[in-house]
């Protein structure tokens, strides 16, 4: 679903991706992990269609990504959605709404206010905000919800686009232990029931080692380790890290 080959990405002279090759298949749940800098962001804006390569190719969707154009890279960008390390909601809008922007790429026109929407979307909109538990908050503001609860309204808002692929750039890196986990184990129960392909990234190594079917290893733009995560251990995945520890940032 994704094929990434001899990806390099360089900013002025900074070269944030080296010669990346990576294939990730339909359905596949995978984490990337790296120190900061390491272009785990970068990778994912590449996959998203958000950053044109500096050389090589990427095929996401079938599509050859950095040959589209414009309007081909946002119908791919309505398939491929992603959530972020803050949310990104509309503070301002109740839940509900925020949700049903995420339909926004699905209709023509802009919409304001929950009545403006089509009642089916409406209705599909209130069913993914049960599917992560926060159904009883529709009309609240959604500035008032917690982190954890927010990042799930930034779930439930990104099904909306009925997408194949889920892209979660450090999803959970703003929330405490506990949400956090209950964070990364809604991703992943959607992942297995809708069949969704996820790449995600974090920082926290023990989460990741519990979590991906495969960790893809970043240092310094290229990648280091790509193992499934059955049977790898964590000294293994520290390598990734070098002598320094995630820790120590
Ligand atoms: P973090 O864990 O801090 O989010 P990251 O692994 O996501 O880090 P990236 O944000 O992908 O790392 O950055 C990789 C490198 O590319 C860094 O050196 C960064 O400064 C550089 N970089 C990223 N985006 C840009 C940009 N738009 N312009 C210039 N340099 C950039
Ligand atoms: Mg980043």
């Amino acid at each position: 679903i994704v094929t990434i080959s001899g990806l390099t990405k360089r900013f002025g002279s900074n070269r944030a991706l080296h010669d990346v090759d990576l294939t990730v298949a339909r359905g596949e749940v995978v984490v990337l992990l790296g120190l900061s800098g390491s272009g785990k962001s970068t990778l994912l804006r590449h996959i998203d269609g958000l950053e044109s390569p500096s050389e090589g190719s990427l095929d996401v969707l079938g599509e050859r990504v950095e040959t589209l154009s414009q309007k081909s890279l946002r119908s791919l960008r309505s398939r491929v959605a992603m959530i972020f390390q803050q949310f990104e909601l509309v503070p301002s809008l109740t839940v509900l709404e925020n949700v049903l922007t995420g339909a926004l790429s699905r209709l023509s026109g802009p919409r304001l206010g929950v009545w403006t929407y089509p009642r089916a979307l409406r209705r599909q909109a209130l069913g993914h905000l049960d599917r992560v538990g926060l159904l009883e908050k529709a009309y609240e503001r959604s500035e008032l919800l917690s982190g954890g609860q927010q990042q799930r309204v930034a779930i439930a808002r990104a099904l909306m686009q009925e997408p194949q692929i889920l892209l979660a750039d450090e999803p959970v890196a703003s929330l405490d232990p506990e949400s956090s986990e209950q964070v990364m184990r809604l991703i992943r129960e959607i992942a297995a029931d809708d069949g969704l392909t996820v790449i995600c990234s974090l920082h926290q190594v023990d989460l990741a080692l519990g979590w991906g079917d495969r960790i893809v290893g970043l240092r310094h733009g290229e990648v280091v380790l790509d193992t499934p995560t059955d049977g790898l251990t964590k000294s293994q995945v520290m390598e990734v890290y070098g002598r320094v520890t995630p820790t120590a940032e």
